[in-house]
Formats: C-alpha cells, sequence, structure tokens
C-alpha cells in the first residue's frame, strides 16, 4: 500500500473533494500530480521540486500511471538521493510552527496514514506512530499538507490587508494574486497586478504589511529609485529597518 492520499482526505474535509482529487502523496516520493493531455500519446513522468508530474492521454490511464511509477520508485528514489538540495526539515512536536493563522501542532498517532485538521487556529497533523517523523518523506508530506491551508488562508487574509493598505495610501491597485511563489515575497507588474506569495503568512505581521506597502508603492514607481522609497517612506516611516528584517527572514529558507 504505497500510495496515501492525502490530498483527498484533506480535500474531503474541506468539502471540496474535486479540488485535488487529481494528486497523490506517497510518503517516499512526495506529491504525485496527475494532469491528463488529450494531445499526448504516452504516459510521463517527470521529476518535480517536490515529487513527480505526471500526464496522461486521459484518465482511463491512471492505474496504468500508478503501475509504472512503482516500477519506477527504485529508479527516482535513486535520482532524488542524488539530489542533495533535498534539505532536512523538521516540523514536530517539540518543534511546533506558528503562522499568521493557526499554529501546527504535529502529534503521532494510531493511524496508517497522515491526517490533517484544522480546527480554530490549530492546525493538528496526525503522523503514523511508527514512521519517523524527522524523515524528509515525512516531513515534506507535512509541509505540503500546511501549504494547502496556507494557501486558503493567504487568499482570505493578504487581498484583505492589501485593500485596507490600498485605502491607507491611495495608491491602487488592479488585480491581486496568491501564489506559491519561493523566490519572491511579492511583485508588482507594469500595469499594477499584484501577486504576493502565500509564504508571506510565514512572517510577523509588520513584515508582511512591509511587502504589501512595498508592492503597493511599485503601483506609482515601477523601480527602487529613490522617488520609490521615498513614497515608501510616506506611509511606513521606519521601512529601512523593516526592509533590513526582512533580509533575515528569506523566502527560501523555509520551502
Ligand atoms: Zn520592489
Amino acid at each position: 500500500m504505497p500510495f496515501q492520499k492525502l490530498y483527498i482526505y484533506i480535500a474531503g474535509l474541506l468539502n471540496d473533494p474535486i479540488a485535488m482529487i487529481s494528486s497523490l502523496h506517497d510518503p517516499e516520493l512526495g506529491l504525485i500530480v496527475f494532469k491528463t493531455h488529450p494531445r499526448s500519446t504516452r504516459i510521463s513522468i517527470r521529476l518535480a521540486k517536490d515529487g513527480l508530474k505526471v500526464t496522461l492521454p486521459s484518465e482511463t490511464f491512471y492505474s496504468k500511471a500508478l503501475t509504472l511509477i512503482e516500477e519506477h520508485r527504485a529508479k527516482i528514489l535513486d535520482h532524488r538521493k542524488k539530489d542533495t538540495s533535498n534539505k532536512h526539515y523538521l516540523i514536530d512536536e517539540s518543534h511546533p510552527l506558528k503562522t499568521h493563522t493557526f499554529t501546527v501542532q504535529v502529534i503521532g498517532a494510531d493511524r496508517p496514514q497522515l491526517f490533517f485538521h484544522l480546527v480554530g487556529e490549530t492546525l493538528t497533523v496526525e503522523y503514523p506512530r511508527q514512521r519517523d517523523v524527522n524523515s524528509p518523506a515525512v516531513q515534506k508530506t507535512i509541509h505540503n499538507g500546511i501549504i494547502y491551508f496556507l494557501r486558503q488562508d493567504a487568499k482570505k487574509v493578504l487581498p484583505q490587508k492589501t485593500s485596507e493598505w490600498s485605502l491607507k495610501s491611495g495608491l491602487k491597485f488592479k488585480s491581486i494574486k496568491i501564489q506559491a511563489s519561493t523566490t519572491r515575497w511579492g511583485s508588482c507588474s507594469s500595469v499594477n497586478n499584484i501577486n504576493l506569495s502565500l509564504f508571506l503568512l510565514l512572517l510577523p505581521e509588520h513584515l508582511i504589511d512591509y511587502v504589501i506597502v512595498h508592492e503597493l508603492c511599485h503601483t506609482v514607481e515601477h523601480n527602487h529609485s529613490e522617488r520609490f522609497w521615498a513614497k515608501v517612506g510616506q506611509i511606513l516611516p521606519d521601512y529601512k529597518a523593516l526592509r533590513n528584517e526582512l533580509k533575515h527572514h528569506p523566502i527560501s529558507s523555509w520551502v
């Protein structure tokens, strides 16, 4: 029984059974995302940063793809091992994680699969007691699950905050998108579409605000000129300290 249908459990919990049904979580291989592509003639399996990306000609190839993955499991894992960039994450009972909207609590339980449930401001992650919670595979599963919940909250919190700062500052933006960016906290396009990373919810609130104000100021100054920083300074007089503090929170440190 190598596959754990982590996202199906989560999706079921949120009454959104369609949302993630096309992905599976495997404890060793990570997140396996299936996509059908009518024009493809064969099954293709690609290694992704935290799992696999599988393309199928149609859904009828689903079980065939699972068999194929099983056949290549050893090879895929071998490939993974050589990729030393896979970091060793640490979220467990003694290392809780606090986000802007919830605290993650990890506990060992008598269950065969990882299970996530969010009640109030606590996201409880139960993992099978017989497994090593610090193993990269389990940690990765936990991270992916947390990202699922972060995304829900980020979509509520960040547009709300951006609108508030926009009203306060008079800086108007065209649209806002929340993405799982692991390279940039935020960006602002030339037509003032703002993108914010859902990982902002891992920062202290004053830094979330700083990033939002920074991007809003780009709606009038699409550069980092003196005029731009003067604009930021009008809204956040202590922006220099905030900018320095943000440097101590590299976006890549968590993901
Ligand atoms: Zn900027």
